[in-house]
């Protein structure tokens, strides 16, 4: 890894970050006279800990890593936006990630001018580390990558994620919001060997709180200070902080969850795959299933008309014909079995005769 003083943009590199009152503050007092707070209110009319000291304290004893190894934002695509922000000079840098993948690294990478390269994956949504080592230049700061990936649902080679964190020099993303549903380890236990590598998690997954907004984001002190330094200084809310410090005391319930979760999908895969479907499922490591359906468009319309919402992935490069299908309870999977099988009969067969009556025009052509 080159320097990080090489890497972090030279006004961010030098900036000195706002100091809030609650920064300022050290010790112990019991009159707050000092953030312009009203009195009332309580607890509400507290600023939170901008720090949130506590809640890393938490999270760190549950991952076993080390506080101030960790960034706690709005969600982790805070993080993306504030990792982009802090390595990438407007007009001059890039990233580099795979396709098909998260939409939010390109958005977050457009907003701040900065190009995004994107690398497609092979015919199996596998990762090629050598192509992604050969598109990337003195120009780019960043690569993410997405395992378990979303959409495809698969995880990433593990070799292939060693050798571009070895020989990449600039800061390797791994987002990992689907990691608790997969069968392969964390790289969060790899924090300490590769300092260029940030992991991503987030509560909005396995944990089910996607609505309280937490977003994590792991890697080397001297990286997540960078990142607390250009961060808004009360960037996660005290209902936030208090919610997520009670949700993650239920770890045996998030496990039991991801469970369910799981032996539902393979259930879900089985149903699909076989009669009277025969639909191509690609294989997953996460809390849904990519599902080649043949008509994307008309299947995703009819399920609307069910009230059965799924993701379109028609347009997404290489997910051609494709649905996002997120596992749900085994009631919802049922509503999406019944609901597929009154619509896909009809769409087939109209399929069918247009694939018939293109031959046939076809004929005449010719003639
Ligand atoms: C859902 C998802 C996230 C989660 O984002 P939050 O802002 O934490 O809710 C991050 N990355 C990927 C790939 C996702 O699919």
């Amino acid at each position: 890894m080159k320097e990080l003083k090489d890497l972090v943009r030279p006004n961010v590199w030098v900036l000195k970050p706002y100091s809030s009152a609650r920064d300022e503050f050290h010790g112990k007092a019991s009159v707050f006279l000092d953030a312009n707070e009203n009195p009332w209110n309580v607890p509400y009319n507290r600023y939170p800990d901008p720090r949130q000291a506590r809640l890393k304290e938490r999270i760190a004893k549950l991952k076993g890593v080390k506080a101030d190894s960790i960034f706690l934002g709005n969600g982790s695509d805070e993080a993306i936006d504030l990792i982009i922000r802090a390595f990438c000079e407007p007009g001059a840098d890039s990233i580099v990630t795979i396709a098909p993948s998260y939409g939010m690294y390109e958005v977050a990478a457009g907003v701040n001018a900065v190009e995004c390269k994107e690398v497609p994956l092979d015919a199996d949504f596998g990762l090629d580390a050598e192509v992604v080592l050969a598109e990337a230049d003195d120009r780019t700061k960043v690569i993410f990558l997405c395992s378990p990936n979303n959409p495809t649902g698969n995880s990433l080679d593990r070799g292939s994620i060693y050798k571009i964190l070895r020989r990449f020099e600039g800061i390797v993303v791994i987002d990992e919001a689907y990691i608790d549903f997969s069968a392969y380890p964390s790289l969060l236990r790899e924090l300490d060997g590769f300092p260029n590598l940030v992991v991503l998690q987030t509560l909005s997954k396995a944990w089910g709180a996607a609505a309280i907004r937490l977003g994590m984001a792991f890697a080397s002190p001297e990286i997540i200070a960078v990142l607390d330094k250009i961060k808004y200084p009360y960037n996660v809310s005290l209902l936030t902080q208090e919610k997520a410090l009670e949700i993650l005391d239920g770890e045996e319930v998030m496990r039991n969850r991801v469970e369910s979760i799981l032996s539902e999908r393979e259930r879900l895969r089985y149903l699909l795959i076989n009669k009277p479907f025969f639909f191509k499922v690609y294989p997953s490591d996460a809390n849904f299933l990519l599902v080649d359906v043949g008509d994307a468009t008309a299947v995703y319309d009819a399920l609307l008309k069910e009230g059965v919402v799924v993701r379109n992935r028609d347009n997404v490069r290489m997910c051609h014909g494709c649905l996002r299908i997120t596992v749900g309870s085994p009631e919802e999977n049922d509503r999406l079995l019944d609901a597929l099988g009154r619509v896909c009969p009809p769409i087939r067969l109209q399929r069918i005769i247009r694939l018939m009556e293109e031959k046939e025009d076809g004929k005449e052509g010719q003639a």
